[in-house]
């Protein structure tokens, strides 16, 4: 069977229902393909003890304009992240508590720690965010991982240990991995370190009570039959005239076609003629990171009696990074408490299901105490073993990546454009990203095709 539109989208994530929704509305006909059995991709939202909680994609803060637009008009409601009292850390064996971003250390760690930030930002501040490959300094920044560059700037051990669960936790590799030149344009990219770290201000500020996979939910609903779902694509062929997109036995003519998915998963697409071999580099140039996630709930969030937000830093694995993230309630009844836990992927992923739990568990306990021990339901989820599209929470581009095929990353190839929260200038690999990359690719479309209305 072969359908026709004129843009075929491949990817239901928030960048491709986007990019599908723009030209929608631009009197374009479109089809959205997406290879998994539900939309949002990296979006996921599950349920623990019946709560809605995130799997993927999680907050939104300020600055994050395009995601919150698209999430008022679709009317998903947002609420502050729990941020009162205490932050709890458990560094080198101590649990201690602290407030604010920056854990209390020494007053010569926090001087290191304070040094090395400032330099980040300098360095940074250089990179043009559009085109860093164009920064007076690329070379020698992508030349070096992050991990390098901070052990070059004589960083102390705990200001490397504090980043590395920085690396961790935003691209899901260890800093070592990074290119710094990436790190500098990413952290650029998301307005700066504490914009990009912070509660208060900052990307964690808010979360969606109901979830954010509920945003794509209803953009595909918008688009009712223009979503087609099970249809992994496998191959594009392309003309001067448009596209042939495959998946299964089922082919699709379009004029234009919109990648929407992270450049390594292109790679399993085979595209005839080839693509230019700076694009197929892109695949290897831009692996997917691994971050993976634990859910505990409790009949009350007894941390919030002790003075505890329930955020906190760990430099013992596997849970590296909590956050209270309890439904809202009002009145005298606290009701159910919900920790959740970024975990490091590298061991976590590798555990059977009951010393993932155990394990997890016996890490919320480190922070807040044995009443973390008996939840009344756990659920966790590894992005890395995901069977299809694997991978996340974005791409940890390595060293060399940027200088040598940075510039071929959403350059279109004949009618093919590509977009994805990799692809953006803002906030990249965050929802936000997605939404920008999702709404560029549908101007880019739009210029090429005539006007519809
Ligand atoms: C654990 C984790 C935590 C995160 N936390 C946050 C957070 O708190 N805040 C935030 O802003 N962001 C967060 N993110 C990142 C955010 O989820 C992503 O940036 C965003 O969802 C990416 O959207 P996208 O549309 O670009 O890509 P995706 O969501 O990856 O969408 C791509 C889609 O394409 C499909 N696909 C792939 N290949 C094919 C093919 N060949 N054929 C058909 N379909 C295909 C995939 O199944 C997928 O549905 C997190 C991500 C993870 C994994």
């Amino acid at each position: 069977m072969t359908d026709t539109a004129d843009v075929v989208v491949v990817g239901a994530g928030f960048a491709g229902l986007t990019t599908a929704r723009e030209l929608a509305r631009l009197g374009y006909s479109v089809l959205v393909l997406e290879g998994r059995d539900r939309v949002g991709g990296r979006s996921h939202t599950g349920a623990v003890a019946g709560l809605p909680v995130d799997l993927g994609g999680t907050f939104v803060g300020p600055t994050q304009d395009a995601v919150a637009e698209l999430a008022a008009e679709l009317d998903c409601e947002t609420i502050p992240t729990y941020h009162q009292g205490k932050n709890l850390i458990n560094w080198r064996g101590r649990v201690r508590s602290y407030a604010g971003t920056v854990p209390n250390l020494s007053i010569g760690g926090l001087l290191n720690v304070w040094r090395v930030r400032w330099q980040f930002a300098r360095v940074a501040r250089q990179v043009p965010i559009g085109e860093p490959w164009t920064a007076p300094r690329a070379a020698e920044l992508d030349a070096q991982s992050l991990g390098q560059w901070l052990r070059s700037v004589r960083a102390s051990s705990t200001t490397r240990d504090l980043l590395a669960i920085m690396a961790r936790v935003t691209w899901g590799c260890e800093p070592d991995e990074v290119s710094m030149l990436h790190a500098a344009r990413y952290v650029r990219a998301a307005g700066g370190l504490d914009r990009m770290l912070d509660v208060t201000d900052g990307a964690q500020q808010d979360r969606f009570p109901g979830g954010t996979q509920q945003i794509a939910l209803k953009m595909a609903a918008e688009l009712g039959e223009r979503v087609r779902l099970n249809a992994n694509v496998i191959r594009i062929e392309y003309d001067d005239d448009g596209a042939t997109v495959g998946y299964g036995p089922n082919t699709v003519r379009a004029t234009r076609v919109v990648v929407a998915i992270p450049p390594q998963h292109r790679g399993a697409i085979t595209f005839t003629p080839e693509l230019p071999s700076e694009h197929r580099q892109l695949v290897e140039c831009w692996p997917q990171g691994h971050l993976s996630k634990a859910y505990a709930v409790y009949d009350t969030p007894f941390w919030r009696a002790n003075g505890q937000s329930g955020e906190s830093l760990s430099d013992t694995g596997p849970v590296f990074i909590t956050f209270d993230v309890s439904p809202p309630y009002t009145g005298d009844d606290p009701g159910p408490g919900v920790l959740l836990g970024f975990v490091d992927a590298r061991e976590f992923d590798t555990w059977p299901a009951e010393q993932r739990r155990e394990r997890a568990l016996a890490g919320f306990a480190a922070l807040f105490g044995e009443q973390a021990l008996h939840p009344i339901d756990y659920l966790d989820h590894s992005w890395g073993t995901e069977p299809f599209a694997p991978g996340g929470p974005t791409a940890a581009v390595p060293p060399g990546s940027w200088t040598t095929v940075g510039p071929w990353l959403r350059r279109p190839v004949g009618p093919i454009h590509w977009a994805g929260t990799e692809t953006a200038d803002e906030w990249t690999g965050f929802l936000d990203g997605a939404v920008r990359s999702g709404r560029r690719a549908a101007a880019e479309v739009a210029a090429a095709l005539p006007v519809r209305r």
